[in-house]
């Protein structure tokens, strides 16, 4: 592990570490003197793309020899030099890039491969430039987690996993580069076999199934993969939380299917895709007895709307392990649901761009996890956040900014936004997440993931993000929970077609609700936005009441085959939570049965 710690860039392949305890030990190092360490992973970054087009641009033309440079000058050249940008602002060097452009723009070695962030919190995808190194950070983070994983809930050696994991289309850009989501990239890397071999734990799919690219069949051919290896199977992951709960709706759907396949060592003709078939009757066989017993324990399931579904079906699993963190908090519920008193343990923080925090604590409550700061992945700056007083500034401004500062000095407390250079290119740049310093671990800060800054619900002066609406949904859907009924998913938008605008939020919802209940949940939602702009202008009928809007079961499996067809990858698939994606909009609009609109505020 010291060759990996001392590299920093992630450049061993985690051969050099023989166990838990090392990688362990190794992040016990790196973490605790991060200042330093910071210094050292900055000047990788540099020295590795010295004398990149985009460098030379805010360098100047003097080659400056980052080697042998005082490390506290280094870094004050480069945060003073070099602005901080956002994807936008570099957009037109990695467009050059993905037309073939092959001279060092931005980074020394010409990037081969693009991943394509999931464009379901932005609203669009956007190209982010991959090398291995995205792969070797990824395999470094997941054996650190699994290492802390296994410390609480040790699983048996040569065991399984099964993975609701799903790659997207590849496809090659203008300039002939490969362009995939990161996950797809991973999935496809030797990082991802070694992972196995190293955490001993087999994913039940072979490649085949997990990158058809037609998520229906592969969620099936994933469930019947599973349940033939039900005994071996030690947990149950994703990347995000909602593909598992998808899966699990599936399955509720398609277990006699399942079944019969089982029974028959057969492959349902609803699989086309030949390699998938093959690959799938290549493992399976006849098992009856098996398929039996699956059966008996569903049809016992249904009378219990599938409480406990895990534990039932795989009694080996110890555990349950994807995000569940920020977006993927409303599925926790539905998950809980499903796993009965299964533990289930939030996963890492990271992004397209880079991995950001592991989880240290994997026995804590999803809602309270935090993300300890890999210090070897970047050069990690955070911007100070303020919030803004109450009826001050424009609409549009978020928070008060103060000027970034460096990873060894963040305050507990303190909300910041997140900047940092990778070594694939990027340099100064704004991630856009929220996040709340919670503590330490070691010298490296823990962080809470809030949200994404970018304002979702905004009419005139008031201010709100993800995280408000999902506290509002979270109130208003409690009602829905006396009533037998479930929130299966929402989405939200500021109509500012007719004056005055107002907020509109869409649920589908898992049952029958009476209208006047319905009525009441839309009342209880507008009165729960507790932000100043909003209330004064909810007062003052500067905006109109809440419109609640219920839309037909499926619509928002609508919205993800929508993504899908757009080439998002299920695997990193996000509900937008605000959207004005005008095709969003009228699928939203097409299938809404009822309208509610509040009656707080009189
Ligand atoms: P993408 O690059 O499209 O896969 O999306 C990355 C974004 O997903 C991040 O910037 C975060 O907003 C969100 N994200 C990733 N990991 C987590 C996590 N553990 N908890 C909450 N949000 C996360």
């Amino acid at each position: 592990m010291e060759a990996e710690a001392s590299n920093g860039n992630g450049n061993g392949n985690g051969n050099g570490c023989s166990n838990d305890h090392d990688i362990i030990r190794w992040f016990d190092t790196i973490s605790t003197n991060v200042a330093m360490v910071q210094r050292e992973t900055l000047r990788q970054i540099l020295e590795l793309n010295r004398g990149v087009e985009y460098l030379k641009k805010w360098f100047g033309d003097k080659d400056l020899d980052i080697r042998e440079m005082d490390a506290c000058e280094m870094e004050s050249l480069y945060t003073s030099l070099v602005p901080l940008v956002s994807h936008e602002d570099l957009e037109p060097f990695i467009q050059r890039i993905a037309d073939g452009d092959t001279s060092p723009i931005l980074t020394q070695h010409p990037i081969t491969t693009l991943s394509l962030s999931s464009g379901t919190t932005e609203g669009r995808q956007k190209f982010i430039p991959f090398t291995r190194h995205s792969s070797k950070t990824t395999l470094q983070i997941f054996r650190l987690a699994a290492a802390y994983r296994s410390r609480v809930y040790p699983t048996r050696s040569k065991g399984r996993i099964l993975e609701f994991i799903y790659s997207s289309k590849r496809f090659k850009t203008r300039g002939g580069l490969m362009a995939g989501t990161a996950t797809t990239h991973y999935f496809a890397s030797e990082e991802f076999r070694i992972k196995q071999e190293k955490t001993k734990l087999f994913t039940c799919s072979p490649h085949e199934v997990i990158s058809n690219g037609d998520y229906k069949q592969t969620t099936y051919c994933h469930l019947l993969l599973g349940l033939f290896f039900h005994k071996e199977v030690e947990c149950i992951t994703s990347t995000f939380a909602y593909s598992i709960v998808q899966a699990f709706s599936s399955f509720e759907e398609q277990w006699e299917d399942i079944c019969k396949d089982i029974k028959e060592g057969n492959v349902s003709s609803k699989i086309t895709w030949p390699k998938m078939r093959k690959a799938v009757l290549d493992i399976i066989e006849p098992n009856p007895i098996l398929a039996s017993r699956i059966e008996a324990i569903c049809e016992g399931l249904q009378g219990s709307d599938w409480f406990g579904l895990v534990p039932k079906l795989w009694p080996n699993a110890k555990y349950v392990y994807s995000i569940m963190t920020g977006s993927m908090q409303h599925y926790s519920k539905k998950l809980r649901h499903y796993c009965g008193s299964l533990p289930l343990v939030s996963a890492e923080y990271g992004s397209t761009e880079s991995w950001i925090g592991v989880n240290l604590d994997p026995s804590l409550e999803p809602e309270k996890v935090t993300f300890a700061v890999m210090p070897t992945f970047s050069y990690f700056e955070f911007i100070p956040l303020y919030r803004q007083d109450q009826y001050s500034g424009s609409g549009s401004v978020d928070f008060i900014e103060d000027d970034p500062v460096p990873l060894s000095q963040v305050k507990v407390g303190q909300e910041y936004e997140i900047v940092l250079p990778t070594f694939t290119g990027l340099y100064r740049y704004r991630l856009g997440d929220v996040v709340e310093v919670s503590g330490f671990h070691n010298e490296t800060p823990k962080l809470k993931f809030i949200c994404r800054r970018k304002l979702l619900l905004v009419v005139n002066i008031d201010k709100n993000t993800e995280k408000d609406l999902q506290l509002v949904v979270e109130k208003g859907s409690q009602l829905l929970s006396k009533h037998r009924a479930e929130l299966v998913d929402f989405t939200s938008h500021a109509k500012l077609t007719h004056q005055p605008g107002h907020y509109v939020i869409y649920w589908e919802i898992k049952g029958k609700v009476e209208e006047r209940v319905l009525c009441e949940c839309c009342r209880e939602m507008d009165a729960s936005f507790v932000d100043p702009g909003y209330v004064v202008s909810r007062r003052t009928n500067s905006i109109g009441p809440l419109e609640l809007c219920i839309v037909e079961r499926g619509t928002f499996k609508k919205i993800l085959d929508y993504f899908i067809g757009n080439g998002a990858a299920l695997s990193q698939f996000k509900t937008p939570r605000c959207t004005n994606d005008r095709t969003l909009l009228k699928i939203l609009d097409l299938y809404t049965v009822k309208r509610f609109r509040s009656t707080a505020y009189g």
